[in-house]
């Protein structure tokens, strides 16, 4: 059914309530602003995507390994890596409903406002200028463009604006029981730099050679002026992040391996080609020479899920500088040493969520007749959702509960598998409907009989009979995540 893609949006958040895949953080208290709880199902499902990803990386490519880096750094690090002076967002506020926006944000909405109107040539004009002031970084530029393109807060609707200041994103703490300034230490803004600082360890340990990539999922924060879009832009989020090590000389070749490489991992799990695209970036970050983001069309634009970038050896030599210790590969072909370029890809996990669920959510209608109702299905990959399989006996008696679990027993041996008794089998299909599973199996008295139960499929909501000792094979060849390997190109 095609509906206004806001109420898409918005029937796609209430339903990761409803269905306890997503609740905001400390809710009894009214929440904290841009953090969020993963409930029974969303967690499931995250640490079926992450398992998707660390398996596509660790497990399928011999010259990757993973680590796990500590939240808390050496606060240097976040100097070396230019996070301390560098990682911030220009940020504005307005006098009358005390709001804060960023400047930046605020120019690209008018942007697409003007673009929506037909006025392409103001919209280039802006965009242009916006370029400008934020590769000089001029903040008195960008005021200006504020307030000469008549731009008002949403809240309050005046432009009593106040100057554009820089705002740092990173959060910072207290270690140890003196509460002094040199204690400050910052809780990570991205998890990359947990593997820079390990680079030598991991090499020399592990002995990898050149061209070689270690991966890492994890915590990091960032304190974002507007949060909002849901889980889109969140202060607490995950990142799954890959760094790979290569010759200079050689990184244009991997990035562009990559960048393949990325977009098939998307593709595999059957989401439509036409939703993504690449966004090469034409305006670099300082420390990269190529950089793409990944975008997917959410319900409300293409948005970056994914970033591929080149990042030179902007952060081991630096790290090298600050630290005083050689971060430097010996290659022993050439006998010499070199400090290797990077090509990281990086995707957040939530954004991923986010992703599967805009994708997944159908209202369908079912029924014929009077009897037509709307069912709400979430068709997401079977390898990655919550649960697997549910196993209902068809009534409460006759033998046929203790049938199903003797089922249930075996099966959940190997897949997350889901018992329910209570109400009419169509409600308990429907139910599981709503969480995205994609099997499940009644139990009936002929089942007694023959050994035999209906497998029903979500997507098609066909019936079959099958025989119970096939339910494994039937089963694990749809939900293994080794058939969405199968599919990808590396
Ligand atoms: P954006 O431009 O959307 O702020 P970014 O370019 O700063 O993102 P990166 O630093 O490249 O993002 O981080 C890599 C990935 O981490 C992003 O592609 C995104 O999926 C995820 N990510 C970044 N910031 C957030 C956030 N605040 N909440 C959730 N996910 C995030």
């Amino acid at each position: 059914m095609s509906q206004p893609v806001e109420d898409l949006f918005k029937k796609v958040t209430a339903h990761a309530k409803e269905y306890g895949f997503i609740f905001p953080s400390s809710e009894i208290y009214d929440g904290l602003g841009a953090v969020y709880d993963y409930g029974q199902n969303g967690v499931e499902l995250k640490n079926n995507i992450r398992e998707y990803w660390w398996k596509s990386m660790v497990q399928l490519h011999e010259n990757i390994v993973g680590i796990d880096a500590a939240i808390f750094m050496h606060p240097k690090v976040w100097k070396a890596s230019g996070h301390i002076d560098g990682f911030s967002d220009p940020m504005i506020d307005n006098k009358d409903s005390k709001k804060r926006y960023r400047a930046d944000q605020l120019l690209e909405e008018q942007i697409e406002k003007y673009e929506k109107k037909g006025k392409t040539d103001k919209a280039q004009d802006l965009q242009r200028a916006m370029n400008q002031a934020l590769n000089d970084n001029d903040l008195q530029a960008m005021h200006d463009l504020i307030v000469e393109h008549e731009i008002v807060c949403p809240i309050s609707g005046t432009r009593n604006w106040t100057d554009v200041r820089q705002f740092n994103l990173m959060f910072s703490t207290q270690m140890g029981s003196v509460a002094d300034e040199s204690d400050a230490v910052y809780l990570r803004p991205e998890t990359a730099q947990g593997i820079f600082v390990n680079f030598l360890n991991v090499q020399k340990t592990g002995r990898m050679k050149i061209p070689f990539g270690i991966a890492q999922t994890g915590k990091a924060f960032r304190n974002e002026i507007i949060a909002r879009q849901f889980i889109m832009r969140m202060r607490e989020f995950e990142q799954m992040e890959m760094q790979f090590f290569v010759k200079p000389g050689t990184e244009m070749e991997w990035f562009a391996h990559w960048k393949k490489s990325r977009l098939s991992w998307h593709l595999a799990l059957g989401t439509p080609a036409e939703a993504y695209r690449y966004h090469d970036h034409e305006k670099l970050a300082h420390y990269a020479n190529a950089a793409t983001d990944i975008e997917f069309k959410f319900p409300f634009g293409f948005r970056e899920v994914e970033g591929i970038h080149s990042r030179t050896d902007f952060d081991l030599r630096n790290h090298q500088e600050l630290s005083g210790k050689k971060l430097q590969y010996f290659d022993p072909e050439t006998n010499s040493n070199f400090i290797p370029y990077v090509v990281e890809t990086s995707i957040g996990l939530d954004r991923m969520f986010l992703l599967l669920l805009c994708n997944a959510y159908r209202e369908e209608m079912v029924g014929e007749g009077d009897k037509q109702e709307t069912r709400v299905v979430l068709a997401l990959p079977p390898q990655l959702a919550p649960v697997k399989v549910a196993v209902f006996p068809l009534t409460k008696k006759d033998g046929l509960p203790e049938k199903a679990r003797e089922i249930m027993n075996r099966l959940k041996l190997q897949f997350r598998c889901h018992y329910e008794e209570k109400d009419a089998i169509g409600k308990r299909y429907r139910r599981h409907d709503a969480i995205g599973t994609p099997f499940c199996i009644t139990v009936d008295h002929e089942s007694l009989q023959d050994n035999t139960v209906t497998l029903r499929h979500r997507d098609s909501m066909q019936q079959e009979r099958v025989a119970i000792s096939e339910l494994e094979q039937r089963i694990g060849q749809q939900v293994r995540l080794s058939s969405l390997f199968e599919q990808m190109s590396m």
